[in-house]
């Protein structure tokens, strides 16, 4: 099969005009990918997806063709799925202030434009949810930059624009609300969306903790640092362990008991969102 891309975490393959996207057990910070693997992590990640797809899937139509034609060896890691023509958009939606949004929000009290209420803090839960799109950067190319709704609509059409938004903000809420349900605060997520035969298809990966930021609904508390169940663990460790690394390649190897705490954070969240025990 033909690589097309090797990204952070997926190797994506074309297959008989299907495109197979390979979830690797790589983990990057701050886009850089780490030496050392998180086992069982793209399997994780491809189940979660599958499982969240299928919850959602009245909200938009999503790129899967399916779980087990693939190649043996990746059974339970890969998928079959559409080859979409990806927008160049990262499409993000924020229920409450943190990371980059909080940063920004901090500087002076809008993200990607939208003005928000004085008194926020880090982890607030904000009135409504909002669509906080960035730019899809290429590896190594800097990092996303946030941008406003109209420069998705003159990028995209305002068409397009509404849509993407519509699509973001929906499947924000409902997963927001699912996961709730099941004591976890889902504070932002990311989606990438394609287009096929004129339709607008999600992609990639659905409200993992590699796309999202996952809390702890039992210990949240609205202006401390929430208890992460994503890779923020990792950020923690390396902003606290390794404070000369200027966070660009090569990424530091993580401690054995990094990795496992890491790992089990990855299984929690799949265990409390689907029901089901991870192997
Ligand atoms: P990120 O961490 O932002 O997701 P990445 O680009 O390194 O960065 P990976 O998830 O490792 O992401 O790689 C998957 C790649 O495949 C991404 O570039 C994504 O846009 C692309 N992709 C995912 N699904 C499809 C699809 N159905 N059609 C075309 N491209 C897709
Ligand atoms: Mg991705």
């Amino acid at each position: 099969m033909e690589l097309l891309h090797s990204g952070k975490v997926r190797d994506v393959y074309v297959d008989r005009g299907d495109l197979i996207l390979v979830a690797s057990d790589r983990v990057s910070i701050y886009d850089v990918v780490l030496p050392t693997p998180i086992p069982d992590k793209g399997k994780i990640l491809t189940q979660l997806s599958l499982w969240w797809f299928e919850q959602l899937s009245d909200v938009a139509p999503n790129h899967v063709l399916s779980a087990t034609d693939v190649p043996s060896d990746w059974v339970g890691r890969a998928v079959r799925c559409q080859r979409l023509n990806m927008v160049m958009v990262e499409c993000i939606a924020r229920g409450y202030l943190a990371g980059s949004g909080l940063k920004e929000y901090e500087k002076d009290r809008t993200v990607s434009g939208i003005a928000l209420p004085e008194g926020l803090r880090e982890a607030s839960r904000l009135s409504e949810p909002i669509f906080t799109p960035t730019t899809k950067v290429a590896p190594g190319e800097g990092h996303d930059e946030f941008i406003t709704y109209a420069d998705v609509e003159s990028q995209v059409g305002p068409d397009v624009a509404a849509e993407l938004r519509r699509i973001t903000l929906e499947v924000y809420r409902r997963g927001e609300e699912i996961a709730r349900s099941r004591g976890i605060i889902i504070a932002d997520t990311k989606i990438e969306l394609g287009v096929h035969g004129g339709t607008l298809v999600i992609a990639d990966e659905l409200l993992t903790p590699d796309s999202s930021r996952f809390w702890s609904a039992d210990e949240y508390r609205p202006g401390e640092t929430p208890r992460y169940l994503d890779k923020q663990f990792l950020r923690d460790w390396s902003a606290a362990e390794l404070t000369g690394w200027d966070r660009t390649p090569p990424g530091p190897e993580i401690p054995e008991q990094v990795v496992e705490a890491t790992r089990s954070r990855y299984v929690e969240v799949y265990e409390r969102l689907t029901g089901d025990r991870w192997r």
